[in-house]
Formats: structure tokens, sequence, C-alpha cells
């Protein structure tokens, strides 16, 4: 599709990154093939040289990958996007490709419980020290970042906390101290947040979640700058291997044609369970960033088009929290999140399990909290699960 600035999200969630083999396919195809021929030796040379473009090897380059990497960029606002196996791995592929021995890392303290691992534990082995700073705190970024810094790594909203950071005010701090800003859009997508217009070098997506959106299949993808996108992450993903797998890349970009239209009725669902569980007396706390009683709404309006899928209630013990997972009929109980079939998840006992209870609590993870991916059902029939499950 050319001209591609001209068209609105819905349409390039549709029409961008889509290219026609000469059988004058309608819907894209998937390229199942390890490698590429070359008609000759001296093509293979030139393809290599990269004096003539050219497929070679599908660990680093794949026509259905592309056309997924290609409908992402345009989708995110970005120059350029990189598939890769997991949203794990789109992290620890940029982490690893943008830092050198003993460079420093400064980390939102609420991110997802496996690159909170990745921080602390994994990159301090290449004598990377990491930082940790209360996500939506300006002034205790301002003050970590006076110490020379590589790297800022965020996630917004955070998961589990739906805590926010403002990300211009952020980037403007991250960058006058000469820092690269890394965000973690896994939660909205580009369908509600695009952070490289807020002043972030690169987006980190997980594309399980919401962009695969049917709970299928594992996926990952890394979004920015030419620059950085097509050299010193593409140079390491080339070596290294984290391969977005053509077949993942197909169905993940299928599912980008109904990304805005799922993402919208995901919000209009999350919007009804969150102001039913509002009107409850017996939860210590409902959160959802599209709540009037919501910490940063302004923050949540500025950057966000809508508030997401995800609500958050501390029931107030783990007991009560597990006797509310079982009783649930409708939600699955699983870890995953951003799928059509609504989802309840324990944080404390899951996904955070792994880190010790003090960082969990620093993390706002409490014992009680409870973790609802809203998903495509009728609103109707979430409520009164919930309902009955909390007054069970
Ligand atoms: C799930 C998730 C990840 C990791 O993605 P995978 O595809 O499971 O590797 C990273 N960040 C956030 C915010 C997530 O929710």
């Amino acid at each position: 599709m050319s001209d591609e600035r001209r068209y609105h999200p819905k349409t390039l969630a549709v029409r961008a990154g889509s290219e026609a083999t000469g059988y004058r396919e309608h819907s894209e195809a998937l390229f199942l093939t390890s490698s590429f021929t070359f008609d000759t030796a001296a093509q293979g040379a030139r393809i290599f040289a990269k004096e003539e473009a050219g497929y070679l090897y599908a660990r680093f380059t794949n026509p259905t990958v592309t056309m997924f990497e290609d409908r992402y960029a345009a989708l995110e606002g970005a120059e350029a996007a990189m598939g890769v196996a997991s949203g794990m791995s789109a992290i620890f592929t940029t982490l690893l490709a943008l830092l050198d021995q003993g460079d420093r890392v400064v980390c939102a303290r609420e991110v997802f419980g496996s690159t909170y691992l990745l921080v602390e534990q994994i990159l301090p082995r290449w004598g990377i020290r990491p930082t940790f700073v209360p996500l939506g705190d300006l002034d205790a970024w301002r003050d970590a970042l006076k110490t020379p810094t590589k790297l800022v790594l965020v996630e917004t909203p955070s998961n589990p906390t739906l805590e926010v950071v403002d990300l211009s005010a952020l980037a403007e701090i991250v960058h006058a101290a000469g820092a690269l800003m890394v965000v973690d859009n896994a939660f909205c997508t580009p369908a509600l947040q695009r952070p490289l217009a807020h002043g972030a070098d690169l987006t980190v997506t997980s594309a399980t979640k919401f962009i695969d959106g049917q709970g299928r299949v594992l996926g990952g993808v890394i979004a920015g700058s030419e620059a950085l996108v097509r050299g010193p992450i593409l140079s390491l993903c080339r070596t290294t291997g984290p391969t977005l797998s053509a077949f993942n890349a197909w169905v993940l970009l299928k599912s980008l044609e109904t990304l805005p239209v799922r993402m919208a009725a995901h919000c209009d669902h999350a919007e009804a369970v969150a102001a039913a569980l509002a009107l409850r007396g017996d939860l210590e706390a409902v959160t959802y960033p599209g709540l009037p009683s919501y910490r940063h709404r302004d923050i949540v309006q500025k950057q966000m088009s809508r508030a997401g899928a995800l609500v958050t209630m501390d029931v107030g013990s783990r007991a009560r929290a597990m006797a509310v997972l079982d009783r649930l009929a409708l939600f699955s109980r699983t870890a995953n999140l951003g799928d059509t079939r609504s989802i309840v998840t324990h944080p404390a006992s899951t996904t955070h399990s792994r880190m010790t209870p003090e960082a969990r609590l620093a993390a706002g993870v409490s014992e009680g909290l409870v973790r609802l991916a809203i998903g495509l059902e009728d609103p109707r029939d979430l409520v009164a699960d919930l309902a009955q499950a909390l007054d069970g």
C-alpha cells in the first residue's frame, strides 16, 4: 500500500504491509520455507553483500514475517519493526542489542514479573547494573538519571498494578540524560497508545496478548527508528536467532486486521465490569484507568485513546482471592491475558510468585490483588459471574 501516512489506523490494520505474489492471492500468503534460492551463484553473493535486495534465510528474513512487521510498524507509527519469538525475546533482544558490559539500566519497579527478573538477575551477569524506580514518580526518575544511564525501560499501564507514567514528560527527562527510552506497549497495543509519538525511542510488545487476541500463538515485536531496528537489533537477531516463526507471523498478521475493533470492544466491556465492581462496598480497591476515581486520569486522557481491558480488584486477602477465583464460572483461570475469553489471575501466587514478598509488595502486588483481563463475552454475563463469585 503506497502513501500509508494518509490512512487512519483501522485502514492500516487491514491494508498496510500486504504484498501479493505472482498468483495474485487476496489473503496474505504463508511462506513455510527455511531458505530462498538464488538464480546464480553471483546473485547469491550480491544478495549477501546487500548489493541486491532478496530473501536469504528464514532466521532473519521471511516475506510473511516482513508483512507482519510492516503492518505493525504502520500501526505503531514506526519507521521499522522487527518480529521476534515472544514478548520476552523482544525485551531481551532489545536490551542485549543496545547495552554494553557495565552499562546502567533504569527500570520501572512495576513491570511484568519476567521483565523484573531479567533486569534484576540476568543482566548483572554482564555487569549491567539495574536501578528500579517507582513508575509514576518523575522526581525519582530525575534523581536516578543523574548517574550516567544507557537505557530506561517502562511499562504503562503496568502489569498488574495499572500504574501509568506521563510518557512525554518522562521522555524529556530520559533524553536530557542522554539515555534511550524503551516502552513495553503490551497492555495497550498501538490501537490504544502510540508511545513513539510521545517521545519513546522503541516499543517492545508481546504479540501473544492482544495482537493475537485469541490465545493461540507466542510472538513479540520491537518497533522504532530504522537506525535502531534495522541496525543493532536486526544485527543481533540475525546472529542469535530469536526468530518469529512464519506461521505465527501469519496468524498475527491476520489478527492485526481486527485489532482496532477488538480493542474497542475489550474497552467497552472492561468499562462495564469496572463500573459494576466500583459500586460494591466489599473491595479494598478497584483499579481501572477509565474509572473517574483513577488517580491519573489526566495522563490517561493525554496518551491513551481508551483505558484498556485490564481491571484489578483487591479482595482483601490471599484466601478470599483464591476462593473468588475458584467460584468464577465464566472466567478462565490462567496466567495469560488479551484473549477473547475473559481471564482471572492471582498475580502474587503465579506471574509474580518468583519475586520476594518484599519486592512484590513494593511493586504493588498485594496478596488480595486479582487481575481481570476482560474478553469479548457479553459484559452482563461477566458482571453476573463476578457478583456470584464475590458474594459466594
Ligand atoms: C506477557 C507480557 C510480556 C511477555 O510476553 P511473552 O509473549 O509472554 O513472552 C511482557 N510484558 C508484558 C507487559 C506482558 O504482559
